[in-house]
């Protein structure tokens, strides 16, 4: 039996790889620099500013994978209605009952989504380690691979990176990426509303870049924030409640009064690895691509990668080349996709050039207009 798998970092991709292959019958080292105690974190009331808008494909993904009932005994909120405005105008809704559905997904803080992953893991085959330094090396031939550390050499058939957009094991594997940072920064403001639950989900698009509200478990929501990193730089460097005004001079009305809780900017990375696999080693999540968060799709993309590759494995010998790049093969062309989508977005929301101003309104009011092409769009936003 060839099924031991390294898997390097333990966030919320790579932890779902972990459950999932482990259920599967592989033998997991699941390697992460900051281990969490999950039942902690499923306990306390410390509120995570990083969340993510998962789509119902990830919803079925994190059922099977036992982590979505323990997320629904804490903090999540089902969104209901999807909807974009220009200059105050509704330009495109989604709502829950076009597609006959209770919900078209849920906002999740990620440190408890990583951690409902983590819960599952007495009881299945995963080993966790921490090591004081990273990975000096990694070696491999047909038979086997190794990353060498300088505590241990540990000797597997195959190795997993989920360690996100700055991958060392991309870079230890020799895999090379093509990419950029993005004009635009996204600060995420946490508020605390006096409002009951918000189940509508919205953006305002503006030549500076989108402003937008993700309803958290009430009382708190999540503002999203883009435009000059130089500007946003400013506004994090603001009292709470000078940043109040701010939100007030540059966001939409929201319901009701806020307190400003904590804020955090971050920079807009487009990257994606020129292969996702070398031998024996294999890119999954962030590691093999980065994707503007414009329409929240980073984290979703990253369990389908998961998905994709526990259905593409030999469980009797998991490091197998054509396997590998089976996953490549259907994974890789779909995320590019959504990264050139995500694309057209920015560049065509944020700027006032009068022919794409036109495509743009062309675009949304086809996408706007009930029928077939609504449907399509809707699926595909909720990842079905
Ligand atoms: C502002 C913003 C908003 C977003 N909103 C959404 C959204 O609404 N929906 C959505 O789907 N996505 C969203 N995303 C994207 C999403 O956050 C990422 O796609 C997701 O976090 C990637 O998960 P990951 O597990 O692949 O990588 P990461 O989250 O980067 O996790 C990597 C893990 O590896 C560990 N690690 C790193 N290096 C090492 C090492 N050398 N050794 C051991 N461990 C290591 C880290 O500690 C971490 O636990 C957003 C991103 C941003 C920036």
């Amino acid at each position: 039996m060839k099924n031991k798998v390294v898997i390097v970092g333990g966030g919320m991709v790579g932890a779902a790889a972990a459950v999932s292959l482990a259920k599967k019958g592989a033998e997991v080292v699941l390697i992460e620099h900051s281990p969490i105690n999950a039942t902690k974190v499923l306990e306390d009331n410390n509120i995570d500013i990083r969340v993510s808008a998962i789509n119902r494909f990830s919803e079925r993904l994190l059922d099977n994978l036992g982590a979505m009932p323990l997320l629904r005994a804490t903090r999540v909120a089902p969104y209901h209605r999807l909807s974009a405005f220009e200059s105050g105008r509704n330009i495109l809704s989604f709502d829950k009952s076009e597609v006959n559905a209770t919900h078209l997904g849920h906002i999740i803080e990620n440190r408890l989504i990583q951690a409902s992953l983590w819960s599952q893991f007495p009881g299945l085959p995963i080993t966790v380690k921490t090591f004081s330094t990273p990975a000096r090396n990694i070696q491999q031939d047909t038979e086997k691979v190794v990353i060498v550390y300088d505590e241990e050499e540990i000797v597997a058939d195959l190795i997993i990176a989920t360690d996100g957009g700055r991958s060392q094991v991309r870079k230890l594997a020799g895999i090379g990426v093509t990419g950029w940072q993005y004009q635009q920064h996204c600060m995420g403001i946490l508020i605390k509303l006096e409002a009951p639950q918000q189940t509508e989900t919205w953006q305002q698009f503006k030549a500076t870049g989108p402003v937008a509200l993700l309803p958290m478990h009430a009382p708190y929501a999540n503002l999203i924030w883009y435009d000059r990193g130089d500007t946003l730089k400013r506004a994090s460097q603001l009292t709470k409640p000078l940043l109040k005004q701010a939100i007030f001079e540059h966001f939409p009305s929201l319901p009701g009064d806020f307190d400003v809780i904590e804020s955090a900017v971050f920079p807009l990375t487009r990257q994606h690895a020129n292969d996702y696999v070398q031998g024996r080693v294999v890119l999954v999540g962030d590691a093999a691509h980065t994707i503007n968060p414009l329409a929240g799709q980073g984290v979703n993309l990253g369990f389908k990668d998961v998905a994709a590759l526990t259905e593409a494995l030999d469980f009797e010998d998991v490091g197998h080349l054509s396997n590998l790049n089976a996953y490549q093969k259907r994974r890789r062309f779909d995320n590019a996709l959504m990264m050139s989508t995500m694309d057209a977005c920015y560049f065509g929301f944020s700027n006032e050039i009068r022919p794409l101003r036109l495509f743009r309104e062309l675009a949304l009011r086809l996408a706007n207009s009930a029928g077939p092409i609504k449907a399509q769009v809707l699926k595909h936003a909720m990842g079905e």
